[in-house]
C-alpha cells in the first residue's frame, strides 16, 4: 500500500481501538486464512470464578478448600487467584504455605503445613501416579457445562474436584461469525481440558479446537497451520502466549493482557473486543484495494 493509504487505514483503524504497528502488518493481514484465538482471557473474559467444591476421601469441604487456597496463594495463574477469592470470601484461615512450585500447563505441587498438595488437571495426577478414576464422572460433568475441573490430591490420595467457571466476552460469538462470513478458518487454542474448551467453543461457533496444548507447545501448533500452507493471525493476551504472537504472521495482542505479549505482537485490541480483528482484516483488504 502506498504511505498514504497505509496512514489512513491504520488512523482509522485506531478509532476502532485497533493499534496496527506498521504497513507491513496491515499488507499481511489481507493475506490471513485461519485466525487462531487463545480462550482464556481472549475468547473469555480470564476472570474465572470458583463454581464448585466435591471433597471425597473424607475431607470437610471448608478445610480442604483452605489447604488448596493457601497452596495458590504461591499461584499467578487466574485459576489460582479464583480458588484464593473464594477462600477469603468464606473468611477460611488459611494453613501456612511452606513450599510451591507451579508446574506450567497442569498446575501446582506445594507443601501447605505438614501436608503435600497436588492440584491441577488429569494430566498433573497421571504424571504423579495419582488414581482419580472414581472422581473421573463428577469433573466430566463439570467440564461438559464448560467448567474447568482440578483434582485435588493430598498426600498422594484424591481430596477433591474444583471446578471454576469463566464467561465468554459478549464480542466474541459475532467475531467468529464474521470471520467466518470474510472466508477465514477459525481456531481455539488452549491449554485448558478438552471438554471444557469443546463447550466454550460451542457458545461462540468455533469449529476447530486444539486443547491441552501446554504453554511451550502453542507456537508449534501455529507453526503447524502455517505447514499446511495457512497464513495465520493468532490473538491472545497471555504471558504464555507471546512465542505464538510471534511465530503468526499477524500476531494479535489484547489491550488489557500481558506486556511480554503487546510487545510480542503487531496488533493490540485496545478494549479486547475480538470484533476488532474482523475491523483489521476488513480494513486490510479496503486499504490495499484503494491504492490499486
Ligand atoms: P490456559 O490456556 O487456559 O491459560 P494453562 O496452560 O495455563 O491454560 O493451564 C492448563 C490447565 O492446567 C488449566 O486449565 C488447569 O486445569 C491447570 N492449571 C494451571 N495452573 C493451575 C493452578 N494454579 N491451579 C490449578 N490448576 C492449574
Ligand atoms: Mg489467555
Amino acid at each position: 500500500a502506498t504511505p498514504t493509504a497505509v496512514m489512513v487505514g491504520t488512523g482509522r483503524a485506531a478509532e476502532l481501538g485497533v493499534l496496527i504497528g506498521d504497513g507491513d502488518a496491515l499488507e499481511t493481514a489481507r493475506r490471513v486464512t485461519a485466525v487462531v484465538l487463545d480462550k482464556t482471557g481472549t475468547i473469555t473474559r480470564g476472570r474465572p470464578a470458583l463454581t464448585g467444591v466435591t471433597p471425597t476421601g473424607g475431607w470437610a469441604e471448608e478445610d480442604l478448600l483452605a489447604l488448596v487456597a493457601a497452596a495458590e496463594t504461591g499461584s499467578e495463574h487466574p485459576v489460582g487467584e479464583a480458588i484464593v477469592t473464594a477462600a477469603t470470601d468464606r473468611g477460611l484461615a488459611l494453613p501456612p504455605l511452606r513450599s510451591f512450585d507451579a508446574v506450567p500447563g497442569h498446575g501446582v505441587d506445594a507443601v501447605v503445613g505438614d501436608r503435600h498438595v497436588l492440584v491441577g488437571n488429569r494430566a498433573l495426577m497421571a504424571a504423579r501416579g495419582v488414581d482419580v478414576a472414581a472422581l473421573q464422572p463428577i469433573a466430566a460433568a463439570e467440564a461438559a457445562a464448560g467448567r474447568t475441573p482440578m483434582y485435588v490430591a493430598v498426600d498422594g490420595r484424591p481430596a477433591a474436584v474444583l471446578a471454576v467457571a469463566d464467561t465468554v466476552k459478549p464480542g466474541s460469538a459475532e467475531a467468529v461469525a464474521q470471520l467466518e462470513a470474510l472466508g477465514l478458518s477459525v481456531w481455539m487454542l488452549t491449554g485448558d481440558d478438552a471438554a471444557t474448551a469443546a463447550a466454550i467453543a460451542d457458545q461462540v461457533g468455533i469449529e476447530h479446537v486444539l486443547a491441552e496444548v501446554l504453554p511451550a507447545d502453542k507456537a508449534a501448533q501455529v507453526r503447524r497451520l502455517q505447514e499446511q500452507g495457512h497464513v495465520v493471525a493468532f490473538c491472545g493476551d497471555g504471558v504464555n502466549d507471546a512465542a505464538a504472537l510471534s511465530a503468526a504472521d499477524v500476531g494479535i495482542a489484547i489491550g488489557t493482557g500481558a506486556d511480554v505479549a503487546i510487545a510480542a505482537s503487531d496488533v493490540t485490541l485496545v478494549g479486547g473486543d475480538l470484533r476488532g480483528i474482523v475491523s483489521a482484516i476488513a480494513l486490510s483488504r479496503r486499504t490495499v484495494t484503494t491504492m490499486k
